[in-house]
């Protein structure tokens, strides 16, 4: 199957005279024929459905399509990006562990990865996504678990070098885990050039109507735990009567890992109210991300043309420092640009002010489009120093164009420039 056609049918196939679209099991819990049955469970928990805290059919549906959508072995949803990001490093670190993460990540992240970790006694080191291998490598110890990435970084809009960082994890036997939420598996399939681990803020493209938040782990079940750096997938789980994740299962050691241990632990998973409704914003995704690049490029060069505007990031333009990696690895560059207006940040709030159809908002990647003023906003817990390291300009908008007409958007984004 093609994407548009995974985005209708993975997941969940009905049979004779059952339901069409798959159904809302709301439901905390499931029923056992017997007390051994139970039991059975608790020794093998892939066995059958238990409790919804860690498990529920209309999640599991979604799952599929995920899965099958960016090319991997499983997946698992959260209640939210943040968590899908938090249980991915999780399910590989514990205290006195560390691992590398680009400086060009989502505010949020950052936080979760400099301050809370932190305080749990795991150490991200930042790096510069765009050094050199050698470099890279160079902060790799021997504590180091994973390598951490987004395809295209939110609001920085760079580029991922996916091959080269598979390359620089490979080498020192760790997975590379990569953000893939404003690209989606439309635009970017990362297992495809050697990623290991995928998360996604489902929030974003996924649901695309902003009507419910979310996450997801997706395993590509190709990394080797066995290579002696990760005990954990080899040795007995002593909370699961002594399952070993690979040896009981295999490829998907990672990603029922994820579920047994940390699920059941945290019990950060969705609702599946929530799943049914990402399940409708999945099934025109291919169709909206078409959309989104097809108009997002229209306005970045608007704004290009525009001597009101000091400068456009967008790697969809030629002009655009990621172009070349953006040609490599996407097939699109999304619907969010990133730009700034000259006079600094009095006259980014002014335009933002002035807009009318576009709504300022913390959030992106929604039907409508939306703005916002990241260094007052979703980074304004970092340093000047992080915010630059960020890629943020403090005068920089990060607007998020919608599948509006991009006549309107245009139009609007004119009488407010016109304004300022
Ligand atoms: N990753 C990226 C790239 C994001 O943009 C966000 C949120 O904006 C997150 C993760 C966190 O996701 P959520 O808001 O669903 O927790």
């Amino acid at each position: 199957m093609r994407d548009e056609t995974k985005c209708i049918h993975c997941g969940y196939t009905p049979k004779n005279s059952e339901p069409k679209m798959v159904p809302i099991v709301q439901s905390t819990t499931y029923v056992f024929d017997s007390t051994q049955e139970v039991g059975d469970v608790f020794d093998e928990p892939t066995k059958a459905l238990i409790y919804s805290r860690f498990a529920n059919p209309t999640v599991m549906a979604v799952e599929q399509k995920i899965a099958d959508l960016e090319g991997g072995i499983g997946a698992m949803c959260t209640s939210s990006g943040q968590a899908a990001t938090l249980l991915a490093i999780l399910n590989l670190c514990k205290v006195g562990g560390s691992f590398i993460s680009t400086s060009q990540i989502y505010g949020g992240t950052v936080n979760l990865f400099a301050v809370t970790l932190k305080n749990y006694g795991i150490e991200c080191i930042f790096v510069d996504a765009d050094a050199d291998e050698e470099t890279i490598g160079a902060a790799v110890r021997e504590n180091t678990r994973l390598i951490f990435g987004e395809t295209i970084a939110n609001p920085a809009l760079s580029v991922l070098d996916i091959e080269k960082f598979a390359r620089i994890a490979h080498s020192h036997k760790i997975p590379l885990i990569m953000d893939n939420t404003f690209a989606t598996p439309i635009l970017c399939k990362p297992f495809e050039f050697g990623a290991d681990i995928v998360v996604h803020s489902t929030s974003k493209y996924m649901d695309g109507h902003a009507v419910q938040v979310g996450g997801v782990i997706v395993d590509s079940g190709n990394f080797d735990w066995t290579n002696g750096k990760f005990p954990e997938f080899t040795e007995p789980d002593e909370s699961y009567h002594g399952i070993t994740y690979v040896g009981n299962y295999g490829k998907a050691a990672y990603i029922i890992k994820a579920r047994m241990q940390l699920m059941r632990d945290y019990g950060a998973y969705p609702a599946a109210n929530s799943a049914f409704l990402l399940n409708l914003g999945l099934e025109t995704l291919a169709v909206r991300m078409e959309r989104y690049c097809k108009n997002a490029l229209e306005v970045a060069n608007y704004l290009a043309a525009s001597d009101k505007i000091e400068k456009v990031i967008y790697p969809g333009l030629e002009s655009d420092k990621y172009y070349p990696l953006a040609k490599k690895y996407l097939k699109g560059t999304s619907g969010v640009i990133s730009f700034i207006i000259k006079g600094g940040k009095d006259n980014a709030v002014k335009f933002m002010d002035g807009l009318k159809l576009a709504s300022i908002e913390v959030h992106v990647a929604d039907i409508r489009t939306c703005v916002l003023h990241p260094a007052s906003a979703t980074h304004r817990q970092l340093t000047e120093e992080q915010l630059f390291a960020a890629g943020i300009n403090p005068g920089m908008i990060r607007f998020s164009v919608g599948l509006e007409s991009v006549e309107d958007i245009i139009e609007d984004i004119e009488q407010s420039l016109s304004k300022v």
